[in-house]
């Protein structure tokens, strides 16, 4: 009998339905990180995690609400992702619009959602909270350019 490949693997984004969308976000916590956009258009990520974030979990405190509650969180549609150049490139949507293949890390490849921090790709331990910076201050949480 020949097993039936995953959805992830035959599928493309815009195929997907919902709940394989869903799961196919391995919970990572990097696309909540502050970026911080410059006069000249450079993008740079800092320490500091979107004040939505729940530091313990790494997941959305309000994810059903999180569009309207912070105006900048993304939108992440099949027509959105690949122009989305900021997005980490472990991030599973990226990968998968670029045509690769999720890693061996992956939840859904491990059966298991604490693989993707024992794989040192979640943000958990590493941000604190904006909301407890001044934005005056949130320059000095810079720990690299993105773009
Ligand atoms: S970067 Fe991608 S995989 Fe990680 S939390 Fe964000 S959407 Fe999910
Ligand atoms: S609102 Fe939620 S999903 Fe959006 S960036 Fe903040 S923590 Fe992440």
């Amino acid at each position: 009998m020949t097993a039936t490949a995953p959805f992830y693997e035959t599928k493309t984004l815009a195929q997907m339905t919902r709940s394989e969308w869903e799961s196919l976000c391995d919970g990572c916590g990097r696309c909540c990180t502050l970026l911080l956009e410059d006069e000249d258009g450079a993008v740079w990520r800092t320490s500091l995690a979107c004040r939505l974030l729940d530091l313990k979990t790494v997941r959305c405190g309000d994810y059903a609400n999180r569009h309207a509650r912070v105006p900048g969180c993304v939108k992440l549609t099949p027509d959105t992702v690949g122009q989305l150049g900021w997005m980490p490139d472990t991030c599973a949507y990226r990968l998968i619009a670029e045509g690769k293949p999720l890693p061996q890390w992956h939840p859904l490849r491990t059966g298991d959602t604490g693989s993707v921090i024992a794989a040192g790709i979640s943000v958990k331990g590493e941000l604190i909270s904006e909301a407890l910076v001044d934005e005056d201050d949130q320059e000095d949480y810079i720990t690299g350019r993105v773009l």
